[in-house]
């Protein structure tokens, strides 16, 4: 196996079990042929003990571990890190269930497995890769699935066309990697949703909404709600079987809305409660006449990188202020950022200063995060991304 030897003291975030080395701390490498980005590489301190074997990129995250034991990387590892990530989606509740089979079964370092997704949807898996390597490895990563789930996996389709670095131009392709469906319905708690695999954002659907939108249905009832940016449609979906009054969906993607209106038809056929527009988010909330009094913000992510975090913030509490000064006296606001460059007490202070500019008094009820299906691997915490927090406005 081609080696990469880390520079002296380099070694100690290994020993605390975090996935990544950085590429500054690389001494030099040992191989007979060069290194080839996706190479399944051993790490090895400076004086040579064994550390890790990994996946090797080009980029500042070098080495993305998948080991700290001398082991051979097979389809048979694979296989049982997927089935460790199963029992984990049983141990929770949410595999293995009639009314649910949308899942996240893979995310990332939280499984172990730095660099790839795995979103079930039916009996349709969805494969990401964000590494080089797990775009290398992704026959043995499908066949693994194949095991692994049985009778109950049909196809899985990989869709990497966006995740993986350009520069490596490895001239992927989106599409299956065996099987085929068609069948592109699949349920949440009982609702039903088409996903759009084919075209639609991250693997189809925000899969990590899911406690969040059982949330929303508990407070719906006899209530005025606005879901901005709702893509989808998973909140209004759940607000609407809540008992809302009246549910508008809103997102600038004229896409989005077609697939709101889809899956509100799927669930409430002739229902007249539901409306859906395609208008930008704060040129929506200035104009708006109808006085909601549940309003759901979850815009995508404002900074993508830490440069961009100042600009976030002002982003987030420009949002959040126009909702506080247009909410109804007594209502409640569910907001959130899934950036993860974003910490969680940076959000509340540019959710506070927007209370504060509308001038509101303001509780926070809730406060939110992603879901155990995309757990968070403690000797990573950089794995936490999405946050959130319900507010009564008085
Ligand atoms: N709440 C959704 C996920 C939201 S993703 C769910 O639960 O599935 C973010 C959405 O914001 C995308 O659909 C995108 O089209 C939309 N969006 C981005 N910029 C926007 C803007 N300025 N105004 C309205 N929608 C916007």
């Amino acid at each position: 196996m081609k080696k990469i030897i880390l520079r002296k003291g380099k070694e100690e975030s290994l020993g605390r079990f975090h996935p990544w080395i950085f590429s500054g701390a690389i001494h030099h490498t040992e191989s007979d042929v060069a290194l080839e980005e996706g190479d399944i590489v051993e790490v090895l301190s400076f004086d040579g003990q064994f550390l890790a074997i990994g996946h090797w990129q080009i980029g500042s995250i070098a080495v993305r571990v998948l080991t700290f034991k001398q082991q051979p990387i097979n389809q048979s590892f694979w296989a049982k890190r997927f089935s460790a990530a199963l029992d984990v989606r049983k141990a929770i509740g949410v595999a293995g269930r009639e009314d649910n089979d949308i899942y996240r079964l893979v995310h990332g370092e939280g499984d172990n497995l730095p660099g790839l997704v795995v979103d079930v949807y039916g009996s349709t898996a969805v494969m990401q890769a964000h590494s080089v390597g797990m775009h290398v490895c992704r026959n043995d990563l499908a066949n693994a699935l194949k095991e692994v789930m049985g009778e109950d996996l049909k196809a899985v389709y990989y869709k990497s066309e966006t995740t993986l670095p350009f520069k490596a131009q490895l001239g992927q392709e989106n599409g299956f990697l065996w099987g085929e469906s068609n069948d592109d319905v699949a349920r949440e708690n009982g609702l039903q949703f088409h996903i759009d695999w084919l075209k639609g954002q991250k693997t189809g659907f925000f899969v990590d909404q899911r406690d969040n939108r059982s949330l929303v249905e508990q407070y719906a009832q006899g209530r005025k709600v606005l879901n901005m940016f709702c893509y989808t449609g998973g909140f209004s979906v759940y607000a609407m079987r809540g008992g809302a009054e009246l549910v508008h969906s809103v997102d600038s993607s004229a896409k989005a809305v077609e697939l709101v209106d889809a899956n509100m038809h799927l669930n409430f056929p002739n229902d007249h409660r539901h409306k859906a527009f395609a208008e930008d988010a704060f040129r929506y909330m200035v104009e708006m006449q109808e006085k909601y009094d549940l309003i759901i913000l979850d815009p995508p992510a404002f900074a993508k990188h830490k440069d961009a975090l100042r600009n976030a913030l002002r982003g987030y509490t420009k949002l959040n202020a126009k909702a506080f000064e247009k909410i109804k006296p007594g209502g409640i606001l569910f907001t959130f950022s899934c950036s993860q460059a974003v910490n969680k007490d940076n959000f509340r202070t540019a959710v506070f200063t927007a209370a504060a500019m509308a001038r509101r008094k303001v509780r926070i009820l809730h406060q939110l995060h992603q879901p155990a299906d995309h757990p968070v691997n403690i000797y990573h915490p950089e794995g936490e991304y999405l946050k959130g927090l319900v507010l009564y406005v008085e």
